[in-house]
């Protein structure tokens, strides 16, 4: 198993779903975690700690700059600078192009893309100065691929996929690395609100609502799993991850083969 004792990983938007999943996963290798998010922040550090990590959380908002520059000080004040950095902070909105709200396009770009950007251009020179870094995009199969109503996600996404094949060339020579995970539907509260919305649109039961987005899109019929995503991220953290770079790596249960 990897071993990530000493080392430190921030992961944004992680008091639910994919990113505490990830957390928890980290920090049972050993490492040092600082989350982030509006979700259940008590129980989100109960957990870490009772994965034997030291945890701090930070409240940063994504669409801020200057909370983004506090929350990467943190990290450096409590565990001396980010070794391992996970952008996994999104949003979601449903809506045609001609409806979408405007506000609502700022923010998910803001958030799902920009906040990558800034996090990234803090940390990295950190990781060069210690010749290793990890920094794991949590993309999607919309950053490879499109779906209606998904105007401003779907635009974001694709744009993470590009900030991170810049990312990984601009540091091809050293010990850090960029990757980008794309998964497909994963069961969390950012599906959950389609699930429901499908469910009072078609007149149908929950069950009934998550096999039909299933169906649509994803060949398994299974959601992909945090804990199946966390564990991706530690391949990246092994040395087994040193020479992928620039990596777009579908989790997807067959999304995108077809
Ligand atoms: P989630 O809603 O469970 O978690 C999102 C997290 O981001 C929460 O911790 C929330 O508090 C935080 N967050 C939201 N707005 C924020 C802001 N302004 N500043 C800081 N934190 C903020 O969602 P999830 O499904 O776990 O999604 C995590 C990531 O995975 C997102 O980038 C999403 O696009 C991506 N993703 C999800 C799926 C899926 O099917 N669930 C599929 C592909 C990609």
């Amino acid at each position: 198993m990897t071993n990530l004792q000493g080392k430190t990983a921030l992961i944004t938007g992680s008091t639910s779903g994919i990113g505490l999943g990830i957390a928890l996963t980290l920090a049972e290798a050993g490492a040092n975690i600082v989350l982030n998010g509006f979700g259940d922040v008590d129980a989100a550090l109960a957990a870490i700690e009772a994965a034997g990590a030291r945890a701090v959380h930070h409240p940063a908002d994504m669409r801020r700059p200057d909370e983004i520059e506090a929350m990467v000080a943190l990290a450096r004040e409590r565990f001396g600078g980010v070794d391992i950095l996970v952008n996994n902070a999104g949003i979601q909105h449903v809506a045609p192009i001609e409806a979408f709200p405007v506000d609502k396009w700022d923010d998910i770009l803001a958030i799902n893309l920009t906040s990558s950007f800034h996090t990234s251009r803090l940390v990295l020179p950190e990781m060069r100065a210690r010749n290793w870094g990890r920094i794991v995009n949590i993309a999607s199969v919309h950053g490879l691929v499109g779906s209606t109503g998904k105007a401003a996600y779907v635009a974001a996404k694709h744009g993470l996929v590009g900030l991170t094949k810049v990312t990984a060339l601009e540091t091809a020579r050293t010990g850090v690395t960029c990757n980008a995970i794309c998964p497909g539907f994963v069961l969390t509260p950012l599906v959950a609100q389609q699930i429901a919305d499908i469910a009072a649109r078609d007149g149908i039961t929950t069950e009934a609502a998550q096999a039909r987005l299933l169906s649509d899109k994803q060949p398994s019929g299974q959601f992909v799993t945090p804990k199946q995503l966390g564990n991706l991220v530690l391949m990246l953290c092994s040395p087994f991850g040193d020479e992928v770079r620039g990596a777009a790596w579908a989790a997807d249960g067959g999304w995108t083969a077809q």
